[in-house]
């Protein structure tokens, strides 16, 4: 039987709209995504805490109707990881951009990782900073143009789902706003995951990235995220040169047994009780 069409608004705060996105903005789809994955796995928004940062991404748990907390520049986990510990039956979820996760917040983002807390954490990875005036990123892709590099970016970009494998995340996938049916797979799936989970998103800022790199539509720049990415299931069948400067889509690195955070601290406590009682 075919599921039921989803009630957006129901997970939204209608008194909040209109949003301060700009038209077209990726951040749409890839909410749309989590709230669809949400409604998929039934949860209770009541249950949920949505966790965000600053920049354009993360003003996202602000139209949410849940548990939300919009906290300083790239401490969402940190905000996230207190919430857990206090709570560890609820499902903690930070949304926070590529600046926000990977730059002011990258030594929370590897630390998370490295515990394996049961946290997801979305990177909405638009390659660059939105909201601040479109400066470069630690994702913005070598030689594209930005507010802080009107000459090309000399600065490498960061692979997020090598740094994310890399710490210790113990789900790592990345999707894209061009197949947005496989992004919410992908976030249904870290979402159900017990550890932390990273879901990257590849999407579109046409307003700071796109106009000063030749790509000022929203189709246009989702145009260009398409054409340069490839599931890793296709790319089985491609030969090395057509690979050159594509990037891989799909479900990375998934180890359930991966000790948990929350589960290790109880653990330890049961062991303490247990010393004293003796
Ligand atoms: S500046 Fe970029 S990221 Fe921010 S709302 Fe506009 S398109 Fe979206």
């Amino acid at each position: 039987m075919a599921r039921p069409p989803i009630d957006y608004l129901y997970y939204l705060r209608a008194e909040k709209l209109p949003h301060m996105w700009c038209p077209g903005c990726g951040i749409g789809i890839l909410v749309k995504s989590i709230i669809g994955a949400v409604d998929e796995l039934g949860w209770d928004k009541n249950d949920i805490a949505f966790v965000s940062g600053i920049g354009c991404t993360s003003r996202a748990p602000g139209y949410m109707d849940m548990n939300t907390l919009h906290t300083t520049h790239g401490r969402a986990l940190s905000f996230a990881t207190g919430i857990k510990m206090v709570r560890p039956e609820k499902h903690v979820i930070v949304i926070s951009g590529d600046g926000d996760a990977t730059a002011i917040g990258g030594n929370h983002f590897i630390h998370a990782a490295r515990r394996n807390i049961d946290i997801t954490m979305i990177i909405n990875n638009n390659n660059i900073y939105g909201m601040t005036g479109g400066q470069f990123s630690p994702t913005t892709p070598y030689g594209a143009r930005a507010a802080t590099s009107p000459h090309g970016n000399i600065d490498p970009a960061f692979d997020l789902v090598e740094l994310a494998k890399g710490a210790g995340a113990s789900f790592v996938a990345r999707g894209s706003v061009d197949n947005a049916r496989m992004l919410q797979k992908f976030v249904k799936d870290g979402l159900a995951h017990h550890g932390f989970s990273c879901i990257e998103a590849l999407t579109n800022c046409h307003t700071q990235f796109g106009r000063r790199n030749k790509m000022s539509d929203p189709i246009k720049m989702i145009d260009w995220i398409a054409d340069k990415t490839v599931s890793i299931n296709k790319a089985k069948r491609m030969e090395a040169a057509e690979l050159e400067g594509k990037i891989l889509t799909g479900v990375f690195h998934n180890d359930p047994d991966k000790l948990e955070y929350t589960d290790s601290y109880a653990q330890m406590v049961e062991r303490v009780q247990a010393k004293k009682a003796k």
